[in-house]
C-alpha cells in the first residue's frame, strides 16, 4: 500500500496523474475539489456553504476539508491513497500526518509538480471536462475530436468549471504561494518531497511520477 501527496499549484496536472495511478495501480484518488463539487451540486448544506469560496478560488476551511478526508481514510484503500489537492496548509498536514497515524499508516512520496505560472494560466484559460467520464480537453492543446462530443467516452455534457476564469485564477494561485507553497519546505525537510518537472508532456510526467514511487 502506497499513500502520496501531489501537490503543485491550479493547472499543474495533478488531477491527470491521479487518474493515471488509479487505472495503472488501483490506488484511491482524494480529491478535495472533486468532493467539494460533488457537495455542491447535490445540494448539501456544506455544499451550498463553500460555493461562493469556492467560485471567488479562495479556499475553504481547514475544518470542512479535514473532515472529507477524514471520512475517506476510515472507509480504506487497498492500494493506497492519492491526496489531490489536499493539504493546502501547514494545518491540513498535520491533520494528515495525524489521521494517518491513527490508521497505521504514513505517507510514502510528496510530489511536487513544478510549472511555469504563464503555463497555468494558459492551460486553465482553456480547460473543459467530460461530465461522464472526467476526461480532461483543451480549446487549444487538446481539442475533442468532434466538437461536443468526449472522445473516451462520447459523453455530449462538457462542462467548464466555474472557477477557471482569469479572475479566480489569480486568487487560486495568490493562495497557492501563501498558503499551500510553504508545504514544500514542510515535507522536504521531513525527507518525503521530490519534484518533477510538469511542463513535459503527460505521458512523460507519468514516467517520472512511476521513477518516484519505484524508487522507493
Ligand atoms: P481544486 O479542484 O483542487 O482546484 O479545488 C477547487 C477549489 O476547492 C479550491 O479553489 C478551493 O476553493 C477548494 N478546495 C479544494 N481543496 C481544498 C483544500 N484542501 N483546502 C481548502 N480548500 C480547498
Amino acid at each position: 500500500m502506497t499513500n502520496i501527496i501531489l501537490l503543485g499549484p491550479p493547472g499543474a496536472g495533478k488531477g491527470t496523474q491521479a487518474k493515471r495511478l488509479v487505472d495503472e495501480r488501483a490506488m484511491v484518488q482524494l480529491s478535495t475539489g472533486d468532493m467539494l463539487r460533488e457537495a455542491k451540486t447535490s445540494g448539501t448544506e456544506m455544499g451550498k456553504r463553500v460555493a461562493d469560496v469556492m467560485a471567488r478560488g479562495e479556499l475553504v476551511t481547514d475544518e470542512i476539508v479535514i473532515g472529507l478526508i477524514e471520512e475517506k481514510l476510515d472507509q480504506g484503500a487497498s492500494g493506497g491513497f492519492i491526496f489531490d489537492g489536499f493539504p493546502r496548509t501547514l494545518k491540513q498536514a498535520d491533520a494528515l500526518g495525524a489521521l494517518l497515524a491513527r490508521h497505521g499508516a504514513g505517507l510514502d512520496a510528496v510530489i511536487e509538480i513544478q510549472v511555469d505560472d504563464a503555463a497555468l494560466v494558459a492551460r486553465i484559460s482553456g480547460r473543459f471536462t467530460c461530465r461522464t467520464c472526467g476526461e480532461v480537453y483543451h480549446d487549444e492543446t487538446r481539442p475533442t475530436k468532434t466538437p461536443g462530443v468526449c472522445d473516451n467516452c462520447g459523453g455530449t455534457e462538457l462542462n467548464r468549471r466555474a472557477d477557471d476564469n482569469a479572475e479566480a485564477l489569480k486568487t487560486r494561485l495568490m493562495e497557492y504561494y501563501k498558503k499551500t507553497s510553504p508545504l514544500i519546505g514542510y515535507y522536504y525537510a521531513k525527507g518525503q518531497l521530490s519534484a518533477v518537472d510538469g511542463m513535459a508532456e503527460p505521458d512523460a510526467v507519468a514516467a517520472a511520477v512511476a521513477k518516484v514511487l519505484d524508487k522507493r
